[in-house]
């Protein structure tokens, strides 16, 4: 089998992936900011870390993987006022701020359990961790590279990017750092407009605040990731992974801190998804088309046309490479739920065949298969394409379907080969591309069973067997299932 290469966005190209310890892998990933509820745009980023989770299990790695829970310090970026986004929406909401904390961190939880991501091993919280926030700051400002002013402190991006290659990873160069960085809070602070906070004193109307040897105040954002990545994972660890608008001001940030603090790079591999967008547009609280994962899941929305399942979206995400921008519509929506529901049907149908008469054996179809499915692991070793293992999938699903149909015998193919594709169908559909059936497609099953039940009724009754017949009707009646007997001799159902 191939090595496992990894697109690094630090050095834009791919690179066998080597990790630090032989067999072990440290992966740390930007988790959400529990200001608000989930949309859209977070669903890519934390099923596309899944994937790549699961498929460093498969690859039978040891994996430390942490991902964090923003619960302080998120500057609200488009407001003058030196507020966090939580503290701004618990007084909006009128909550604690650790009450809509915990209230937004549930319903997160919530989100990743119904998109079947696994937990992350350690996810650490930025209130959790404030005592190591500030010995890495007080680390910056003994090196050098911050200064103190008015109770807050500033990284110092000017000193840093003279010896330093800040804005590599971003592709972005000083000058134009200069030219873009907005009027926030604090410039009149700030020796150059660039520079970042570490720590910011807090207004006395400020909910969430610290003792620090700077005053009363709160950390910056991009401080927490290098306290709690350097804490968990060392200073030096193998995966970093976020969405790709993180790239600048985030993870810039975090390299430098890290870089003054622990005089290494703090990631070997930086793995950046690519942004979801809406009808061809960015997603955007200006556009009006942020559509929260509660509304995507309940069809509310005015952009949808109809509720999707969270299988749905997941599969949706997966039919694209991660570094590929992916267009939202209810078209392409659509086309997701039909073709999940026909690979999964397939994968159900193929649980079930037994091998046949192996003098009926087409040995071109047999070989193809076996090539498809051997080719599955070459993909995700090829920076993790899903895209294209879902495409080989889909190339085995007609010779499924034509031997559960009895259109082909079984025996086309090798039994050897059926048992290799039951193998591959569990492992990447369940294992690593982590789909499973959701309610939709349970409700698909259930049908079923009650069109049966209903087919034997109808038998019971035309022989007279009226006590059969009563049965079924007074026990699926006890279900909540309604039969209704229609005048033609036809029967119907529905739910209490
Ligand atoms: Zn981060």
């Amino acid at each position: 089998m191939s090595d496992l290469r990894i697109y690094n966005s630090y050095t834009r190209q791919k690179e066998v992936f080597v990790p630090l310890t032989a067999g072990h892998v440290g992966m740390y990933v930007c988790g959400p900011t529990v200001s608000g509820e989930s949309h859209l745009g977070h669903a890519r980023p934390f099923i596309t870390f899944d994937f790549i989770y699961r498929y460093l299990i498969h690859l039978g790695y040891k994996i430390r993987y942490v991902r964090n829970i923003t619960d302080a310090g998120h500057f609200e970026e488009e407001g003058r006022e030196a507020e966090d986004k939580i503290t701004k929406k618990a007084v909006v909401e009128k909550l604690e701020p650790m009450e809509l904390v915990q209230k937004y961190t549930n319903l997160f939880h919530w989100a990743m359990r119904a998109f079947n991501n696994l937990d992350p091993t350690i996810e650490p919280t930025a209130t959790g961790h404030i005592v190591e926030q500030v010995v890495m700051i007080q680390k910056i400002l003994s090196e050098g590279y911050a200064y103190a002013m008015n109770g807050s402190v500033y990284f110092d991006v000017k000193k840093y990017a003279a010896e330093y290659p800040y804005g590599k990873l971003s592709g972005r160069i000083m000058d134009d750092l200069l030219e873009n960085t907005r009027d926030l809070d604090g410039q009149e602070e700030k020796r150059n407009k660039q520079d970042f906070a570490l720590w910011k004193a807090a207004p006395p109307q400020h909910l969430m605040r610290w003792q620090s040897p700077w005053g009363e105040g709160f950390p910056g954002w991009h401080i927490e990731c290098s306290a709690m990545a350097t804490k968990y994972l060392g200073v030096q660890f193998d995966i970093h992974g976020g969405g790709m608008d993180l790239q600048f001001p985030h993870h810039e940030s975090e390299i430098a801190q890290s870089t003054i603090c622990n005089k290494q790079m703090p990631a070997r591999y930086w793995i950046h998804n690519n942004m979801i967008t809406v009808n061809g547009k960015k997603m955007g609280k200006s556009y009006n088309n942020q559509i929260r994962l509660t509304e995507m899941f309940s069809g509310q929305h005015p952009l949808l046309h109809k509720a999707y399942t969270p299988m749905t979206i997941r599969f949706f995400i997966l039919q694209t490479h991660y570094r590929s921008t992916l267009d939202f519509g209810n078209e392409a929506l659509l086309g997701a739920e039909k073709g999940l529901k026909r690979l999964w049907e397939a994968y159900v149908h193929l649980d079930k065949l037994n091998s046949g008469n192996e003098q009926d054996l087409q040995e071109e179809t047999d070989n193809r298969i076996v090539s498809q499915l051997r080719e599955l692991d070459e993909f995700m070793n090829d920076d993790f394409n899903t895209a294209k293992v879902l495409a080989n999938l889909f190339e085995i699903v007609p010779v499924i379907n034509a031997i559960k149909d009895k259109h082909l015998p079984p025996g086309i193919i090798r039994s050897t080969t059926l048992e290799l594709m039951k193998k591959y169908f569990k492992q990447y559909l369940e294992n690593i591309l982590g789909l499973k059936a959701d309610s939709e497609l349970s409700d698909i099953k259930l049908n079923g069973v009650i069109k049966l039940l209903i087919e034997v009724r109808k038998e019971a009754k035309s022989r007279k067997d009226y006590v059969t017949s009563d049965k079924i009707r007074n026990q699926l009646n006890q279900f909540g299932i309604l039969i209704k007997d229609e005048k033609d001799g036809s029967m119907s159902y529905s739910f209490e």
